[in-house]
């Protein structure tokens, strides 16, 4: 019988001790990304890889600027008044070894990623929501519901798979927030944003996504979760049917962010 490496990654979670031991001498486990054998899901080398985001960058939307000093503190898309959403924060940039870790979770099913990727985005919700956190003149509001950017039912049948909603689950984790996987569905099939320019990907998903239950999001203050975010026009576009169905507050954290 021939297990796959999903099916014993589920099995180790429920074995006892000794059988673990077992399965670690016959498997032994490995850094998601690089592969070498390593105990945690990803190794040093790798998790030095990531490339946090710092300043400066966008207040609201969080995309990096270059380092010289900008007229504003707002990208030209926040400028314009582009986003519905409240504020967005990226953990790292994609690329390089965090483009690695995005491909190796998503692409590779390396689950267990998901925990160091949705630590540092949970630490990012916790800068984000002390006062006086020197990044905003107004710390963001506790999420109540956090929603991770879901999955056409045809692709997640396809793939079994919504990297969004382990990292999700993972910054739910260190909140009282309660983790809603159904609230906002895509009701429409869209195509791969990857594949698009700037200005399709915005028609591309435009009335792609639902509510399903108005009633649990009225007057809350919600957090979606991505993998990556590149132009925001899917994250925007739950944040505009969140914000139509009466949610107070969206915010995003995404764990990387990257560019068009
Ligand atoms: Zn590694
Ligand atoms: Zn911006």
């Amino acid at each position: 019988m021939r297990l796959s490496i999903k099916a014993l990654e589920i099995l180790a979670d429920h074995l006892p001790n000794w059988s673990r031991r077992l399965l670690d001498y016959l498997y032994p486990p490995r850094c998601g990304v690089c592969d070498t054998f390593w105990e945690q899901p990803i190794c040093p080398s790798c998790r030095e890889g990531w490339e946090f985001v710092e300043p400066p960058y966008c207040l609201w939307c969080g995309q990096p600027f270059p380092k010289v000093p900008q007229p504003s503190p707002l990208c030209g898309q926040c400028l314009r008044g582009r986003f519905r959403f409240d504020g967005a924060r990226p953990a790292v940039r994609y690329s390089g070894v965090g483009r690695q870790t995005i491909h190796s979770l998503k692409f590779r099913r390396k689950a267990r990623l998901a925990i160091p990727m949705g630590q540092v985005m949970a630490d990012l919700l916790v800068r984000m929501l002390q006062k006086d956190n020197g990044l905003l003149p107004e710390p963001w509001q506790t999420p109540e519901i956090i929603v991770p950017v879901p999955l056409h039912p045809k692709v997640y049948r396809l793939r079994g798979f919504n990297q969004a909603e382990h990292l999700a689950r993972e910054v739910a984790k260190g909140s009282c927030a309660a983790i809603e996987t159904d609230i906002v569905v895509q009701a429409r099939l869209t195509r791969s944003q990857a594949t698009l320019s700037a200005s399709e990907r915005w028609d591309n998903v435009r009335g792609a996504f639902a509510v399903t239950r108005p009633e649990l999001v009225k007057g809350k203050t919600i957090l979606v979760i991505d993998d990556v975010m590149t132009t925001g026009a899917t994250v925007n576009e739950i944040a505009r049917v969140l914000k139509e169905a009466g949610a107070q507050r969206v915010y995003v954290i995404a764990f990387a962010r990257g560019q068009v």
